[in-house]
């Protein structure tokens, strides 16, 4: 199990004392890189597990052994980070969320390789080399599991000049709080663990449920292209749909007293996102499994 950061419990003016602590063990404190958080990214290594190919299943269980699933591992990215920093960039991708053009350069936003898409791109060789040792292909299955959750995560494909809305506050009634009852969130956490106050369901429940969802249609759709692809999807849904209606730049606390979340953040909308790309996510990742497995 892994730690999920501080909790986030931030001063409030004394009219507000009442500050409403279910939930709060979701909302974290600001910096961190964990897209989806356990439940989320172990959804997506579920649902990949479930449409690997016979030569795929054996090919992950060669490297990581019969004791340890693709869903034990994924989170393994996120704990390393304090230890190897260098890897902290992997796990995302700046793309400006202001951005009204069709296509993007990534030479400016992911110098030295150091993003989300080269990343996963860099995994997949090391899978597919015969040279590379057993200890290297375990670490570049370790980084893709996760990395292919967080590419999914819109959030991490974006930036506001807010890092990645690790600097945009706002005040968290929770589905049914009233306006004496709230608790500072930062968007990025709050969209990282999107599902978590909901969800009653453990990774099993929701993969399962998920991919009752997924029609062969769906698989078709989702199943072809590359990160940088799935990396402009999820820049366009955070672009279009998240960022849309909020305010550009940095919100600090104290410049946006009184201020909440929009109204559709209390409904269904972004969890039908949350759903949908954690959908996407795990048949990407198959996808992707499957073929550098496929010769072997
Ligand atoms: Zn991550």
């Amino acid at each position: 199990m892994k730690n999920y950061g501080k909790v986030l419990l931030r001063p409030v003016k004394s009219s507000f004392s009442k500050v409403v602590l279910a939930g709060a063990s979701i909302l974290l404190g600001p910096g961190n890189l964990w897209a989806w958080g356990m439940v989320g990214h172990e959804t997506v290594a579920l649902i990949a597990e479930d449409h690997l190919t016979k030569a795929a299943r054996l090919g992950v269980q060669e490297i990581l052994g019969t004791r340890q699933s693709l869903a034990d591992v994924s989170t393994w990215a996120d704990s390393i980070v304090d230890r190897r920093p260098e890897t902290r960039p992997w796990h995302y991708l700046n793309l400006d969320a202001r951005e009204d053009q069709n296509q993007f350069d990534l030479t400016d936003s992911c110098r030295n390789h150091d993003c989300v898409v080269d990343q996963i791109d860099r995994d997949q060789e090391v899978l597919r080399e015969s040279f590379a040792s057993k200890r290297e292909k375990q670490e570049a299955l370790k980084f893709l599991v996760h990395f292919v959750g967080d590419l999914h995560q819109p959030l991490h494909c974006v930036d506001d000049h807010d890092r990645g809305g690790n600097e945009k506050w706002f005040r968290y009634h929770g589905p049914h709080g009233t306006s004496n009852h709230f608790t500072w969130v930062n968007f990025h956490s709050f969209w990282d663990n999107l599902l978590e106050p909901h969800a009653k369901e453990n990774p099993l429940g929701l993969a399962s449920r998920l991919e009752k969802e997924i029609s062969p249609e769906d698989e078709r759709d989702w199943a072809k292209g590359k990160a940088s692809d799935w990396a402009y999807e999820s820049f366009l849904i955070a672009r279009n749909d998240i960022y849309k209606d909020l305010p550009e730049g940095k919100l600090l606390e104290r410049d946006w007293w009184g201020k909440d979340l929009p109204e559709d953040y209390y409904s269904a909308k972004m969890r039908l996102i949350v759903d949908h790309q954690l959908e996407k996510a795990g048949i990407r990742l198959a996808y992707l499994l499957n073929g550098i497995f496929e010769k072997h």
